[in-house]
């Protein structure tokens, strides 16, 4: 029977490349990090910066998407001017694994607060974001967390960097939080510190982070979404 398939002999290249291809939302941010990142976690990672790279449906030409950090309302005015909204939000629609770090994170909310006025969103985690929630400007925080859900126990907690980012004040029934910060920070607008703050969150084959687990060369959470995009394929 086999001989009468030579494809079974010959399988097309691509098949040849075990490892999942992992698009980077390259419009803005740290897309290079990003990429180093998942190769270095056994993905294949390709610049997305249309929606001809989108491909039509998840697994066509991607089998996970990362959008980065940089300034959600950048990035909300670039994805409508491209003409990739809408096709993102089919594609996470129809169950594109997508991680989002800090302004990504922003872009997968259901609710925000904080939006600029007209920003627009992909939506898919029920969950509400501040934006700028950790300091406005140049603030930038830093903590080293214990996340188990993130390969990151108490002795070998993960150092997240946190840049004018948000956090997520509540999240709906059926989403994990993966990460809270220990102490919690003030917000720009609050009185001190007041407990933990989710930070980390996973929605079916969402996941999202308010830090960029992609500077400093700790690639855990990477891992964590290539094997997130892996065991769906
Ligand atoms: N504050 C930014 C926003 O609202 C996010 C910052 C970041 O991604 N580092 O998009």
């Amino acid at each position: 029977m086999s001989a009468l398939r030579p494809r079974a002999l010959f399988p097309a290249a691509s098949r040849l490349d075990a490892r999942p291809t992992i698009g980077v939302l390259a419009l803005q941010g740290d897309v290079r990090e990003h990429s180093l990142a998942l190769e270095a976690a056994g993905a294949r990672a390709v610049a997305v910066r249309s929606a001809g790279d989108l491909g039509a449906r998840p697994g066509d030409r991607l089998d996970g998407l990362i959008l980065p950090g940089g300034e959600s309302t950048t990035m909300s005015t670039l994805l409508t001017s491209f003409g990739m909204l809408e096709p993102l939000r089919a594609l996470v629609a129809e169950g594109l694994a997508v991680y989002g770090s800090c302004a990504g994170m922003i872009m997968l909310a259901d609710r925000v607060q904080g939006a600029a006025p007209g920003q627009s969103f992909l939506g898919g985690i029920g969950m509400t974001v501040r934006r700028n929630a950790f300091g406005r400007e140049v603030d930038s925080y830093e903590e080293d967390l214990i996340a188990p859900g993130l390969g990151a126990g108490p002795g070998d907690p993960l150092r997240a960097v946190f840049i004018r980012a948000p956090w997520v004040e509540e999240v709906d029934e059926g989403v994990e939080v993966l990460a809270t910060t220990r102490s919690g920070r003030a917000g720009s607008d609050e009185g001190s510190a007041s407990g933990g703050r989710i930070v980390a969150v996973r929605q079916g084959p969402l996941l999202a982070t308010s830090f960029h687990p992609e500077v400093g060369g700790d690639h855990r959470v990477h891992g964590v979404f290539v094997d997130m995009v892996a065991h769906r394929s």
